[in-house]
């Protein structure tokens, strides 16, 4: 059975717990601040939850829509929407998704019966890669629904560059936290994104064609048997989806880093009490699916942070009692 953190982490012992209080469906609108400490969110409703310590762990676009409707952002930006500025931060300017491009093909109606082969991922270097990076992907899913196929039934290799230069933005369209934010991913902005994936998806044509592969195909449906090379770069371009692994609206770096929103333990620069913690923190997309990343960075974050505050306070005698008493106890 496929997992997900709420399953495994909230264990019945976890929810059990009397210091843990979980509200399902509670929309966050900001945080709230004395000065420039963060002391609790406030929720759409306008209710109020006060803590000690806030971590934002509402994704990609959720957490810095929820940062800049906190005031914390590019000032401008802010002062645009008359949201008064905490902490001038470049929270959502450098958004980074893999553009994905779905090949899709018809299988022969004697090949209907056959079983995606989920989990079939080709890993490997364009012929642009930077150094030893990973930046496509060809991976079989069964994405498709069958009705967009004449036969009934198809199966897609879908092409990623999954290292993308490319950077998009994420602002906010108005305070309001229902509005959904502005998102521009900006895919294939340079001439070498779009170079590779161009050669990302020549690659999957030819693998659809192979043989092996092409005695099951009736047909391309995309790009099309009819599309050739010449057309094919605009026809990505006007058929691109995302892969799902939006990053980087609120950076990670160091002191000397101008787009660093938090630090290495997720907390935002200048203001205390205010971490962030999710994949929106990765400086720059990893070239492999982002969920066991995301958990990482939680479980490592936890451990940096919380794991010292309890040793030490759990530690904390031990300094104090007098070698002599241990003596006297032997
Ligand atoms: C279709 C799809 C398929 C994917 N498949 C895979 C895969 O097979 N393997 C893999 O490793 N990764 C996969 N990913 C990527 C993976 O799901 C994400 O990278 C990962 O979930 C990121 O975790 P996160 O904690 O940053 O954000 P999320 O998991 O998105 O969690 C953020 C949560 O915060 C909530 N939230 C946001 N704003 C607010 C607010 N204002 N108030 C209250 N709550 C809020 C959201 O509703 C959400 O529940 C996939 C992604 C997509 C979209």
């Amino acid at each position: 059975m496929r997992q997900n953190t709420g399953l495994v982490y909230l264990t019945e012992e976890v929810r059990n717990r009397p210091n843990l209080k979980i509200s399902g469906e509670v929309l966050v609108d900001r945080v709230l601040f004395e000065q420039r400490r963060a002391v609790g969110v406030v929720t759409a409703s306008g209710a109020e939850i006060a803590a000690g310590e806030v971590i934002l762990s509402g994704g990609s676009y959720g957490s810095p829509a929820i940062l800049l409707r906190s005031g914390v952002g590019p000032a401008a930006d802010l002062a645009e929407l008359g949201i008064s500025v905490v902490a001038d931060l470049p929270v959502g300017q450098r958004l980074q998704d893999q553009p994905f491009y779905y090949n899709a093909y018809a299988l022969k109606s004697d090949a209907l019966a056959m079983r995606p082969a989920v989990g079939a991922l080709l890993w490997r270097q364009s012929s642009e890669a930077r150094g030893d990076e990973l930046d496509m992907h060809v991976a079989v899913t069964h994405l498709l629904p069958p009705e967009y196929s004449p036969t009934g039934g198809a199966i897609v290799l879908s092409t990623a560059v999954v290292k993308p230069d490319s950077r998009g933005t994420l602002t906010l369209r108005s305070r309001d936290p229902r509005d959904q934010p502005e998102i521009d991913c900006n895919y294939l902005a340079t001439d070498r994104d779009a170079r590779r994936m161009l050669e990302g998806v020549k690659l999957t044509r030819r693998l659809g064609r192979y043989p092996a592969l092409a005695q099951f195909v009736e047909l391309e449906i995309l790009p099309g048997d009819g599309v050739g090379d010449d057309q094919l770069a605009d026809v990505i371009a006007s058929n691109l989806a995302s892969y799902g692994h939006p990053t980087a609206t609120a950076p990670m770096g160091g002191p000397q880093d101008p787009w660093a929103v938090v630090d290495s333990h997720g907390a935002v620069k200048g203001i205390d009490g205010l971490r962030v913690v999710d994949a929106s923190i990765m400086p720059v997309v990893p070239s492999v699916a982002l969920n066991p990343t995301t958990i990482m960075i939680a479980e490592r974050i936890a451990k940096a942070v919380y794991s010292q505050e309890q040793r030490g306070s759990i530690e904390a005698p031990e300094p104090s009692a007098p070698t002599t008493a241990r003596g006297d106890a032997q």
